[in-house]
């Protein structure tokens, strides 16, 4: 996959892909990243790429022009006319793994990370085809955004993993919460390892792990089960969890 970003700080997203797993992807080149510096493509001999906005108010804005030619130089780079330009904005719409998945299955995709008050909407108007924001805050610029959205596109790129199964066992990726993990010592403060993960029954682990991610959800995200595709096998697991709850609720009353 190729992936472009426009920042006027590419030491900032270089800095980030030092390490992890999307860094090492990057380095191997199972994902094509180029980054474009709206400030390489000023047309004044300051390489100012921002300018006070009309009508008055506080900050800057960003000039259209230099961020359209980013767009055109990322086009060309890329080979794909047709790539999708996404502008990193707290006015978005909210990214989620739903939508990282279907960007992870594109060729090229284009981020276009903001800085200062605002981008001349022109930009906006004519460039960009969707805009992406990561959350109902507002940050100093949208380097972060687009690495977030890079990091969680990235995983789900065939070869970035080691265990491709890690991607498709994570929380949101079957519509549940990931169930709880454990690992060596045995017993950790006095709290054991449930049994069932010591036991070697492959299919009794299995099964508590779909429970818990079930009975997870149901405590902290009860809003994803809304959309949760029900198998009989879920729904036995879920009344027997029900069943349980029932019965502590009986001894502690
Ligand atoms: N004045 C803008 C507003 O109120 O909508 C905020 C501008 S913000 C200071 C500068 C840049 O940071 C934005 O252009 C965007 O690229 C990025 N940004 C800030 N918060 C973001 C968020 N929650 N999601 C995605 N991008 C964000």
């Amino acid at each position: 996959m190729w992936v472009g970003i426009v920042t006027i700080f590419p030491d900032l997203v270089r800095a980030a892909l030092q390490e992890g797993v999307v860094g090492r992807a990057v380095k191997r080149g199972d994902i094509a990243l180029e980054l474009f510096n709206p400030r390489d493509y000023t047309e004044d001999k300051f390489r100012n790429v921002d300018d006070r906005p009309y009508g008055g108010g506080p900050g800057m804005v960003m000039l259209a022009q230099p961020l359209a030619d980013c767009v055109a130089a990322a086009r060309k780079a890329s080979g794909d006319s047709s790539m999708p330009c996404i502008l990193m904005s707290p006015q978005g719409s909210t990214f989620d793994h739903k939508k990282a998945l279907s960007l992870s299955n594109l060729d090229s995709l284009l981020l276009i990370a903001g800085r200062y008050e605002g981008i001349d909407e022109r930009f906006i108007d004519r460039y960009v085809d969707e805009e992406l924001s990561i959350g109902d805050y507002v940050l100093s610029g949208g380097e972060l955004p687009a690495l977030v959205v890079l990091d969680a596109i990235g995983r789900l790129v065939s070869g970035t993993l080691s265990n491709p199964e890690s991607a498709t066992s994570e929380s949101y990726s079957n519509g549940l919460l990931d169930f709880p993990q454990y690992t060596r010592p045995r017993c950790f403060e006095g709290s054991e390892v449930p049994e069932v993960l010591i036991g070697g029954d492959h299919a009794a682990v299995d099964r508590w792990r779909r429970r818990e991610s079930i009975r997870r959800t149901w405590e902290r995200r009860p809003d994803l089960l809304l959309n949760h595709q029900w198998s009989k096998e879920d729904r036995e697991l879920a009344s027997s969890m029900h069943a349980d709850s029932e019965q502590s609720d009986n001894k502690s009353d």
